[in-house]
């Protein structure tokens, strides 16, 4: 195959019809009013609300921010139990916050949490669980909360990858003490960079939305010490404007996913994305696991790379084997976790990426295979 000219990217940022964008910054020229709650901001919480299914939202200026508050809001103190198999922004948010990550195995379907791990982990000192909708695949949702609510502990989602999936018809908002959805440019829904935090008590509205803004209730009475994290009123006017779209963004994105399918089923060692059951995906990654596949990971990672095709080792390393946690956390203690993270590669996967490329990407993987 002849190297191609232009680069396919692991993922491509969807845009709103320019004039659409154009036409919703026109107004901010007029009220001149940027950031601090403005009109597009509570436009685009109620309609995430109602998008969600939730009463309890709160914007923040990006996903990180928005988990990394809700732990400070619900005051969680010693141990958190999460996962290794995730971004960077997950484990940080837990040690930013001084707390200790402690880190269970994932179940080597659907890469989440592994439930029947959990609750030989849980201590004295553990306060929450902290799991990750992998891939917008779900958590054993109903399993966790019976173990948290067994031993009086918080849940909470980093739901970053689980915008526009379903479970049982219920978005990942209905689950847990708490949820935090990033909008980055990458994800499935985006506000360039964004994210929100939904919640199951109702008195966690007033403090998120304080903490966000420096802990400051009014001009006189500062209450926590918070921070500035504060989604702009550019920010939620793309959101507003790519909300419109959000269903023919998972459409395009079930295409691509299907293609994929369709060239790499029935070849020995893959393993590719499953359905789950009771869940409507959102097709926001597609991640390839090569385990007894003619080549490793990297071999596939490099050929790609040599075709101008640029895939993801997402997620390697895992958290827990981060250069700042060196020694902290024995990567034995998560098997699983380890084994995925030097076998998986997420393929491109983007709204306008061509089926055509698609095959052509599924080409170079095919002709490795035994
Ligand atoms: C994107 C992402 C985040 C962080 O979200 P930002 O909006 O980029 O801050 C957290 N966790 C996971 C799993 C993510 O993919």
């Amino acid at each position: 195959m002849k190297k191609r000219e232009t680069p396919i990217r692991v993922t491509r940022s969807s845009m709103p019809p320019f004039e659409e964008f154009a036409e919703m910054i026109r107004p901010l020229w007029d009220s001149a009013w940027l950031t601090n709650m403005g009109e597009y901001h509570e436009q685009l919480e109620k309609q995430l609300k109602e998008y969600l299914g939730t009463e309890n939202l709160v914007l923040f200026v990006n996903g990180h921010m928005a988990l990394e508050m809700v732990i400070q809001a619900l005051e969680l103190k010693g141990e958190v139990i999460t996962t290794p198999f995730t971004f960077a922004s997950t484990t940080h948010a837990i040690v930013r916050n001084g707390l200790t990550p402690v880190f269970c195995d994932i179940e080597p379907d659907h890469y989440t949490m592994d439930p029947d791990r959990i609750e030989a982990l849980i201590t004295e000192k553990t306060s929450a669980i902290l799991p990750v909708h992998v891939y917008g695949n779900f958590c054993d949702v109903d399993r966790i909360q019976a173990i948290a609510d067994r031993h009086g502990l918080k849940v909470i989602y980093d739901a970053a990858h689980t915008f526009g999936a379903r479970y049982r018809g219920k978005s990942a908002a209905a689950y847990g003490d708490a949820s935090m959805f990033s909008f980055h440019a990458t994800k499935v829904f985006h506000t360039i960079e964004g994210g929100a935090a939904a919640f199951s008590q109702t008195w966690m509205d007033h403090r998120l939305n304080c903490l966000k803004n420096y802990g400051i209730v009014d001009q006189e009475h500062v209450v926590w010490v918070g921070g500035n994290a504060k989604m702009n009123e550019f920010q939620a006017a793309m959101g507003l404007c790519n909300l419109r779209h959000l269903e023919e963004e998972l459409d395009k994105r079930r295409r691509v996913t299907e293609r994929y399918l369709e060239n790499l089923e029935g070849l020995p060692g893959l393993r590719l994305p499953a359905p789950q059951k009771d869940v409507t995906p959102n097709y926001a990654y597609f991640p390839v696991v090569f385990d007894g596949f003619g080549a490793s990971r990297n071999q596939v990672w490099e050929a790609l790379a040599a075709q101008n095709i640029f895939a993801r080792k997402y997620f390697y390393p895992i958290t827990s084997q981060f250069q700042c946690y060196e020694g902290q956390f024995p990567a034995a203690d998560t098997p699983v976790a380890l084994y995925m993270g030097d076998r998986v590669l997420t393929l491109p996967l983007y709204a306008d990426l061509a089926l055509e490329d698609v095959d052509d990407i599924c080409a170079v993987i095919r002709g490795l295979g035994v």
